[in-house]
């Protein structure tokens, strides 16, 4: 480790939990039967629990860890409408119709998200402030401004060109060929929204209990046995959110989801002329590198929190930190003395599809595919699944009976990743 990038009294958690530390452990004792049985605390997990808790079910939310430890509270709380191929790239594998319904959906869960904040009045520093989202080479602008120029009728989103000549006014830096400006796109304080949603879980009635992974499930055609390191508890419907971190537990759902690293660093302190120059509008950030970069200041604009794909699989964030540092002053050669407070990664769950998947195997729901877009769909998604087991119409999705698909030989062990991010970065590396 480059110990000189750190500050001496660095911290290698997420930056958020310096507020918002992950919560004591709340149920004490396991109970013997729930009506819905939830595995996972994230967002996917504790929307789907609000649902069922609100119907009056009595909701039981397991965590292998502490609540929220995944990557609900390590995320760069980006939001955007979360669908990553584009119409014809859809229409293609699924038709027109079915295209335009899930990039509708994948716009209705941001304004959803919006409304529900509001809603609940979580505070939580949500705020519609807008991505610019920059072109890394001439290429890419050109292929920007078609695809603001050529939006599918209907599906039309509020964006809007930034030259290369004006980019100063959206980022301090000359890294870029300009960009575009989704003026929708939101942001927020990650865990501060994930405590504000968990307290409400509770408040609904559901039981949550941390620190206790789920080993086995077992289906005898008419209810679950949900098998736990502390006990085992009988339920009549069972929900899997476990997204990134979906193990051996689901086999079947472990070969249909790509686990991949991501990967933050926030700066120490800067000073307030230097953030307003180099983020003069608070916006959120990413690129058109295929390994992209996404950041953003703190929400009390005084640091950067700079995220990559720096690696696929690295779990100490000592080794993935200096190398987003180097990413991070790419973009802002300025930084090169600035030093690292906190760097932190968690696990994403990329599909072969690059869709969100939601649905029933074996009777289990779930939840899970957000390719590194969970904020928003794994929040919209989370309640759509709750929905779904209330059996309620309005549970209903575009995303409902996918194919969701897997490899030959592929078992939840991304071999193929390193040579993969290999290839994407010396490919980000042309003008193409
Ligand atoms: C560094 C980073 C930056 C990101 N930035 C953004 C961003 O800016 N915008 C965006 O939209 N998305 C972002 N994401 C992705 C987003 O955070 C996720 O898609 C979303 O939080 C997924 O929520 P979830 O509830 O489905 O899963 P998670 O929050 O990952 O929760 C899954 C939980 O399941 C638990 N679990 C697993 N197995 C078991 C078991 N057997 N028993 C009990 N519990 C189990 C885990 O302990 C974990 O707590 C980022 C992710 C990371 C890591």
């Amino acid at each position: 480790m480059n110990s000189s990038l750190f500050t001496p009294d660095h911290k290698l958690t997420p930056y958020w939990w310096d507020a918002v530390p992950r919560p004591a452990p709340m149920a004490a004792a396991l109970p013997a039967r729930a009506d819905v049985v939830v595995v996972g605390s994230g967002y996917t997990g504790l929307h789907a629990a609000l649902q069922t808790a609100r119907a009056g079910r009595h909701t039981l939310v397991l965590d292998a860890e502490d609540a929220g430890w995944g990557c609900s509270t390590r995320n760069g709380g980006q939001i955007s409408t979360s669908v990553k191929p584009g119409f014809d790239q859809l229409a293609r594998r699924h038709g027109a119709e079915r295209a335009r319904a899930i990039i509708s959906e994948g716009q209705r869960s941001l304004a959803w998200m919006a409304q529900f904040i509001a809603a609940e009045r979580i505070d939580c520093d949500f705020g519609v402030v807008g991505r610019f989202h920059a072109a890394h080479n001439a290429a890419q602008f050109t292929k920007l401004v078609q695809a603001v120029q050529s939006q599918p009728k209907g599906l039309e989103v509020e964006v809007h060109v930034v030259p290369r000549a004006e980019q100063h006014q959206e980022l301090g830096t000359d890294a870029y060929w300009g960009g575009v400006v989704y003026r929708q796109h939101a942001s927020v304080d990650p865990a501060r929204y994930h405590q504000g949603l968990l307290e409400r879980v509770v408040t609904a009635g559901a039981d949550v209990v941390a620190r206790c992974p789920v080993t086995r499930i077992e289906n005898d055609g008419h209810a679950f046995r949900v098998i736990t390191a502390r006990g085992t508890v009988n339920a009549r419907d069972v929900v899997i959110a476990t997204n990134g971190y979906t193990g051996t537990l689901t086999p079947w759902l472990q070969r249909r989801v790509i686990p991949i690293g991501s990967y933050i660093i926030a700066t120490e302190p800067l000073p307030v002329e230097q953030m307003k120059r180099l983020m003069p509008k608070n916006r959120i950030v990413s690129d058109t590198r295929k390994v992209v970069f996404y950041y953003r200041a703190s929400p009390d604009q005084r640091r950067i929190l700079f995220g990559g794909r720096v690696s696929t699989s690295e779990t100490d964030p000592r080794i993935s930190g200096p190398m987003l540092h180097a990413d991070l002053v790419g973009v802002f050669p300025e930084l090169a003395g600035t030093r690292i407070s906190h760097s932190w990664c968690g696990f994403v769950a990329y599909t072969f599809d690059e869709l969100m998947h939601i649905g029933r195997h074996d009777g289990v729901h779930y939840a899970m595919g957000y390719c590194g877009s969970g904020v928003g769909m794994g929040s919209y998604l989370g309640m759509k699944l709750g929905q779904q087991v209330l059996g309620l119409d309005e549970g209903r999705t575009a995303f409902d009976d996918l194919a969701f698909q897997t490899r030959p030989l592929y078992t939840g062990k991304p071999w193929f990743l390193a040579a993969s991010i290999r290839y994407f970065r010396w490919r980000d590396g042309r003008n193409v």
